[in-house]
């Protein structure tokens, strides 16, 4: 892996503009979604110096910490892991968008607690597209019963779906996954749920895969800032 953090990024960026190419893509048609959880505030800092502005983590209290550090900078927050029902009031005051929506309970928080504040939220629908018992996620056939569901939660802004694809070296399962994802973005869609846009798949060790089966964002941690260390 290169030293810098800029040389990283430009590897990165590379990259994806070759899996773009490969697929008969626009490079401007695929997002990265740096994603920085457990990395400090200074290396943050350091991306933002790169020209980076919007970042994916994980834990509600990571965001507040951070936000508050680096609340000069104005950053945008993507929150891309699992939300507890408990957590909704700082996911509200700090996130721009949450990638990890999964379940009503959840959705009729987020939404109570946005109305209260007058505020809306971007919304990605995490959807479970392998059998792997750790990942969370709808199954692909309750979408459009969920999308009915959230049609009434004005503040609820609906722009897509995002998966995390089986963990496996076998290149088919995990195409299968982004494939899974693509096609029901393209189902519903064609019934009507014309805002289900973005498919957020991808990560540092499959992205090139979810690029070429129709990712339009990637969400890279590791392969930008480097192993985590969870011990802190
Ligand atoms: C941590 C995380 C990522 C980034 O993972 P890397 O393999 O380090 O790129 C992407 N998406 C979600 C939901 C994550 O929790």
């Amino acid at each position: 892996m290169p030293e810098s953090l800029e040389d990283r990024l430009d590897q990165i960026r590379r990259r994806i503009a070759a899996a773009c190419v490969k697929a008969g893509r626009a490079p401007a048609d695929v997002a990265l979604l740096p994603v920085s959880k457990t990395f400090d505030a200074s290396v943050i800092r350091e991306a933002v110096g790169l020209g980076l502005r919007r970042f994916g983590e994980n834990k509600t209290q990571e965001v507040r910490q951070k936000a508050q550090t680096l609340t000069d900078l104005g950053l945008q927050w993507v929150l891309v892991g699992h939300l507890q029902t408990n957590k909704v009031r700082d996911a509200v005051r700090h996130a721009v968008e949450l990638q990890s929506l999964d379940r009503l309970d959840l959705a009729q928080a987020l939404d109570k607690r946005l109305g209260s504040e007058g505020r809306t939220l971007d919304i990605l629908i995490e959807v479970k597209t392998s059998n792997e018992p750790s990942k969370a996620g709808l199954a692909p056939d309750e979408l459009p019963q969920f999308l009915r569901q959230l049609q009434s939660m004005d503040t609820l802004r609906v722009k897509g779906l995002m998966t995390l694809a089986v963990n496996s070296a076998d290149e088919q399962a995990v195409r299968g996954c982004f494939r899974l994802l693509r096609l029901w973005r393209d189902r519903l869609r064609d019934e009507g749920f014309e805002q289900v846009q973005r498919l957020s798949m991808g990560m540092s060790g499959d992205f090139e895969l979810a690029i070429e089966e129709g990712s339009t964002e990637v969400r890279i941690g590791s392969a930008l800032f480097g192993q985590r260390s969870y011990t802190r």
